[in-house]
């Protein structure tokens, strides 16, 4: 299914990609949303067509405000969609903060990754117990590391398909699309965040800076990973850039 996958879906205009899964609904498809322009787009796109997708985003407790409000922002624009929410466990999460304190994770690579263990790792699991296909924003514009990144790609480690629809569409062009169609998006996004995770772990960027520098910007580059993408079975490591 992979290789008919990449084959069928590279030769698609992006808009149309979430739409032609209807040939794979009989799969188990779920969209990872962070709320990101990117995710808003695919959302839009999964809105606009009939194939079953779950709709999920992780809350690890860190967000920003603004990011909770494009969340309910899209619950109201898009009311055929039930977008789901996962939250970390109560008890590993009460656990975390004795251990290493709230902000631990500025203390050490062991405790960021212990803290993204809890809040997203542990909660994407749960959201993706079951599922066959998952649609991701990815797009190889994000990093150098992303350079060669296919459309679809095996995620051994959770045997599951992933597919990226927008894998090579520019930024300029998704920006267009979500102001044409009125799309709700992270009013960050206009005040120096082109990536937006928890809001102590994001910062702005300035001009010329890499698109995820303002992501752990506290960490050496070779240590950043945000846990959530695995090539076989391995993290993907996710660079300044
Ligand atoms: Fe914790 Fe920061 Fe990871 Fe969010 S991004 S889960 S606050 S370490």
């Amino acid at each position: 299914m992979l290789e008919q996958i990449i084959e069928e879906f590279s030769a698609l205009p992006w808009q149309d990609r979430v739409k032609a899964l209807e040939k794979y609904a009989d799969q188990s498809i779920a969209f990872s949303t962070s709320l990101s322009y990117e995710d808003q787009v695919i959302t839009h796109l999964i809105a606009d067509q009939d194939t079953p997708v779950k709709v999920f985003t992780l809350d690890t407790g860190r967000l920003f405000e603004e990011t909770h409000k494009v969340a309910q922002a899209t619950r109201e624009k898009y009311k055929n969609i039930a977008l789901e929410t996962y939250y970390p466990d109560a008890q590993k999460t009460q656990e975390l903060v004795a251990n290493q304190g709230i902000n631990g994770f500025f203390d050490s690579i062991e405790n960021r990754k212990n803290c993204c263990g809890v809040r997203k790792v542990e909660p994407l699991n749960r959201a993706l117990d079951g599922v066959n296909i998952w649609i991701s924003g990815l797009r190889r514009a994000h990093s150098e590391n992303r350079e060669e990144l296919p459309i679809a790609e095996l995620d051994a480690g959770r045997n599951i398909i992933k597919f990226y629809p927008l894998i090579d569409v520019e930024e300029d062009t998704l920006k267009d699309y979500i102001h044409q169609h009125d799309i709700p998006y992270n009013e960050l996004h206009d005040k120096g965040f082109p990536s937006i995770g928890c809001a102590p772990c994001t910062r702005a960027i300035s001009a010329g800076e890499p698109m995820r520098a303002g992501r752990w910007w506290w960490e050496q580059d070779d240590a950043q990973e945000c846990g959530l993408h695995m090539v076989d079975g391995k993290l993907v490591r996710v660079k300044k850039g």
